[in-house]
């Protein structure tokens, strides 16, 4: 009886939410153009799968948050004036995030079953494979660059073009440009940003509107195309992030619901705060709160709504083209490196290490630092103060090395030309604290951030300097301590407690 009552509430709430998705400002012509993008989805059933959906993630209780018990306290940092808008700014501004899966994804009517079932269907799919399963055939991915009014700007052909060749260098996965090929994607100027997921067959529409011309977002709609989710959506992301759902308006909650193991294979690879798949942790609020918060805040907040693929997620989009069977044998890797499936006696390193086993610092600039007993004093920094907003980072690597069995204490002491935004993506500093060096370290770009203090697990602490605007520079000083001393790191961010990870 209560399951039929809730039944009747839920359809009762999904009638309110599809009679009030709205288009935003679009006009009939642009809402045609949308629909027409959908391919062969059946545009009925989604949007009702999608206000279904809606209105369930709307009906439900929310628990109460108790700040300071459930989750750290965070003063939110001042953005940048300079700050751009997220994907989900983006296609909540221009009207078609109600008509998308969390926010920017097309489903295809198969993936609507399986992922959005209606009652009472989600037991009979709950044996089927590993989702989502569309790869591409033959690792190779055909894409053609649509003409006319839909041709994408210049700007979005080109951060289409570094995405595509960013993906491609850290996979096995090959990128070819064509008008003819069955299937392929069409990059067109749709409005916002979305994209299929996986291939889905025939042509499939991957837009990149105003707002959509960075290589955050082109890397990020592209990892759709080729098969991922969101980070924020996987199966096992309450154990690494808090989502408080009271402070996310009710028509978007639905955009934080979790895939289910059977949708959402990650191959044993780790949750990544610095994913391009994942979303920052305040962009759909309102009050300028954080609702969805790193459990290691406040060191890693400013990781989430990276710009940079996370060399985690390169390592699973390889496991999951089954890239690694391409390489039997070959190089020794280091530092957590994987062998390279394009060169099998060579490495693809994670970020600050370099070199055919991963056990070199990157050519170029940056520094290679020998931390001593007493503290030094130096400037980490990429970019040039005259540079204008640029397509691609500029990246400086640095690489402190104590003595064997100490650790390394690291002190910020001025973040200056720097701006001020989550995930960093206009630039900052990024510092490989855990032994771990897979992980994307821990990210800074606020002034605000001045004296937080760092001490390290390991000795070898690699440090990455990224920019795509100006120069932003970041003086620390740094010594090595006894490995007694526990790894911890504090900032002035969070109210009386130190964050030991
Ligand atoms: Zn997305």
């Amino acid at each position: 009886m209560q399951q039929m009552i809730l039944a009747s509430v839920v359809a009762f709430l999904a009638s309110i939410a599809a009679s009030d998705s709205g288009w935003g400002t679009m006009t009939a012509a642009q809402i045609d153009q949308f629909k027409q993008s959908l391919g062969e989805t059946d545009v009925n059933k989604f949007d009702a799968a999608l206000a279904r959906a809606r209105a369930a993630a709307a009906a439900e209780e929310i628990p109460e948050s108790r700040p300071g018990v459930d989750e750290p306290i965070i003063v939110p940092k001042t953005k940048s004036n300079l700050a751009e808008d997220t994907i989900s700014q983006i296609n909540t501004k221009t009207g078609v995030a109600p008509h998308l899966y969390h926010g920017d994804m097309i489903l295809t009517n198969k993936q609507i079953d399986v992922v959005m079932p209606a009652s009472g269907a989600a037991s009979r799919k709950k044996r089927q494979a590993q989702w989502p399963a569309e790869l591409w055939a033959g690792r190779t991915v055909y894409y053609t660059f649509a003409t006319g009014a839909a041709a994408l700007s210049a700007r979005a052909k080109q951060v289409a073009l570094l995405g595509i060749d960013q993906w491609r260098k850290a996979t096995c996965i090959s990128f070819v440009q064509s008008a003819t090929a069955k299937n392929r994607i069409r990059f067109f100027k749709g409005d916002g940003c979305y994209s299929n997921v996986g291939m889905t067959g025939g042509v499939q529409d991957l837009s990149l509107g105003d707002g959509c011309e960075t290589i955050g977002h082109a890397a990020h709609e592209l990892g759709h195309a080729l098969g991922f989710w969101h980070t924020q959506s996987r199966w096992d992301r309450d154990t690494f992030l808090n989502v408080i759902l009271a402070r996310i308006p009710a028509q978007w909650r639905d955009q934080f619901s979790k895939e289910t193991s059977a949708t959402n294979h990650n191959y044993g690879v780790t949750y990544d705060y610095g994913s391009i798949m994942h979303y920052d942790g305040r962009e759909l609020s309102s009050t300028n709160q954080y609702y969805a918060l790193t459990k290691l805040a406040p060191t890693y907040q400013d990781n989430i709504g990276s710009y940079i693929l996370s060399f985690n997620e390169i390592v699973m989009m390889n496991a999951h083209y089954g890239c690694p069977t391409k390489c039997t044998s070959g190089a020794t890797c280091l530092n957590g490196g994987i062998r390279n499936p394009r060169a099998c006696n060579q490495c693809l390193c994670p970020s600050g290490w370099a070199g055919t086993q991963c056990a070199a610092r990157p050519a170029g600039c940056g520094a290679a630092l020998t931390a001593t007993a007493a503290a030094q004093t130096t400037t980490i920094a990429a970019g040039s103060a005259s540079m204008g907003q640029t397509n691609a980072f500029a990246m400086c690597n640095y690489l402190i090395r104590a003595p064997a069995g100490k650790k390394v204490q690291i002190v910020l002491t001025t973040l200056t030309n720097n701006e001020c935004v989550d995930g960093c993506y206009h630039g900052g500093i990024e510092i490989k604290a855990m032994s771990d060096h897979r992980y994307t370290g821990i990210r800074k770009c606020c002034a605000e951030d001045k004296g937080t203090a760092i001490v390290s697990q390991g000795n070898v602490v690699p440090i990455i300097a990224f920019s795509r605007l100006n120069r932003p520079t970041t003086t620390i000083t740094y010594k090595w301590v006894e490995a007694t001393v526990v790894s911890t790191v504090t900032t002035a961010k969070i109210a009386g407690t130190k964050i030991t990870y």
